[in-house]
């Protein structure tokens, strides 16, 4: 008998039929001899609704009630999974994330879970009943609702497995598990049956959006064994684990393409000690996410760094430059948003040599310009134009011989 924690997203939670089909799904599971816990989402598009409503009331409100607003969400979801759960005939026992046991900062919108203590859920399992569970929520110290933020869900489920020390935690979505790229670039994008955790993480990191990075994080962190799979057809899907057992196989995993990045250069910068740690310390404390740096030769003492940065960051990175050009005394700032990147993750790369070059020579022979190379020691990072990133990523995707 084992004991699994399954996740349910928004989509998969959406309306009345969703969630009597989520039913079935639990109770189907429990009739295999498994234990249950279960961790929903708000419903479809809920979320946003809230948000868009606290924006009509208050543009600017105040953190505490934001979080009491957007854990409703969640709080309807579970109060009727565990309707939909009675109908079935599965005894089962709501729990908000404070119930659950999840103890958090008081940082509103983005908080960190600091414990989790689910005696009530696990009294809940031991009678043989499901716990349904609030994702996404705590309480602070301060004895205030707190929300972990877009996302966060997948968060709960894994730190709540761990702390429930389940066999595996399921996270049910729209999509059917990992892809080995993104199926809507590429039709010869195929599902994974196993990656690494190191391995998603870096494809997190770079673009690819589900599981949430954060959720991944925790997982390794605590070996909690992770399965992405479908909510829709329920078939098997994506084992995340520690070590990939196909790892001496394929040596490149996936390709990420990504298309919201952008490129700050800063042009004629003193090449002299401090200056690009000001320029970076002081785009950190105006939160923008910088990720490849490069900087040129320098000639006559004067030198340009460039960056790239999330779309979204890329006007608060160019006027936090600007003002920065007045008082370091360089020449100019050029923001560049057409900017996307394409990369290929695998844990294999670190002992095969010829990857690099593997991709360099895809990249030549579709045309296709590199404007910056970053690379860890299981990815490899190009950044060309917003343009060409579909076409690189199919030609990669064949290149490395996973079509
Ligand atoms: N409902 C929240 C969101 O959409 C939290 C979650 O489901 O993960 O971000
Ligand atoms: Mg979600």
């Amino acid at each position: 008998m084992a004991l699994v924690v399954q996740k349910f997203g928004g989509t998969s939670v959406a309306d009345a039929d969703r969630m009597r089909e989520v039913a079935d799904h639990v109770k189907r599971t429990r009739s295999r001899g498994d234990q249950v816990v279960l961790v929903v989402s708000a419903m479809g598009k809920e979320t946003d609704e809230l948000l868009r409503l606290a924006d009509e009331v208050n543009g600017e409100p105040p953190g505490r009630e934001m979080d009491m607003l957007i854990t409703a969400g969640e709080r309807k979801s579970i109060a009727l999974m565990c309707m939909a759960l009675h109908a079935a005939g599965v005894p089962a026992d709501s729990f908000t994330g404070s119930q659950a046991g999840f103890e958090t900062d008081n940082n509103h919108r983005n908080a960190k879970i600091l414990s989790v203590d689910p005696h009530r859920v696990r009294d809940s399992v031991d009678k043989d009943r499901v716990a349904v569970v609030a994702g996404a929520q705590g309480m602070s110290g301060e004895n205030n609702v707190t929300f972990l933020g877009r996302g966060g869900s997948d968060t709960t489920a894994v730190a709540l497995a761990h702390g429930l020390g389940a066999d595996a935690c399921e996270l049910y979505t729209d999509v059917s598990g990992v892809f080995t790229t993104d199926p809507r670039v590429c039709p010869g994008a195929k599902r994974m049956e196993s990656i690494s955790f190191d391995e998603l993480l870096e494809m997190t990191a770079v673009g690819c959006p589900k599981p949430v990075m954060r959720s991944v994080e925790v997982a390794r962190a605590f070996g909690v064994p992770l399965h992405v799979r479908s909510a829709f057809t329920w078939e098997p899907g994506t084992w995340v684990v520690e070590e990939d057992p196909d790892m001496e196989r394929a040596i490149i995993k996936g390709i990420v393409p990504d298309t919201s990045q952008a490129k700050v250069t800063l042009s004629g910068v003193q090449d002299q000690p401090g200056l690009a740690a000001k320029v970076f310390r002081t785009l950190a404390e105006a939160s923008v996410n910088v990720d490849m740096i490069v900087q040129n030769v320098s000639e006559n003492g004067r030198t340009d760094i460039s960056f790239t940065v999330p779309l979204d960051d890329l006007e608060v990175a160019t006027s936090t430059c600007e003002t920065l050009a007045e008082t370091l005394n360089f020449a100019g700032v050029m923001a560049d948003p057409d900017l996307g990147r394409v990369s290929v993750v695998g844990a294999g790369m670190a002992s095969n040599p010829g990857v690099a070059a593997t991709m360099f020579e895809t990249l030549a022979e579709i045309d296709v310009n590199i404007e910056m190379i970053a690379t860890s020691p299981i990815r490899i990072s190009c950044v060309v134009s917003e343009a060409d990133v579909d076409r690189a990523t199919v030609a990669l995707h064949a290149a490395y011989g996973l079509d």
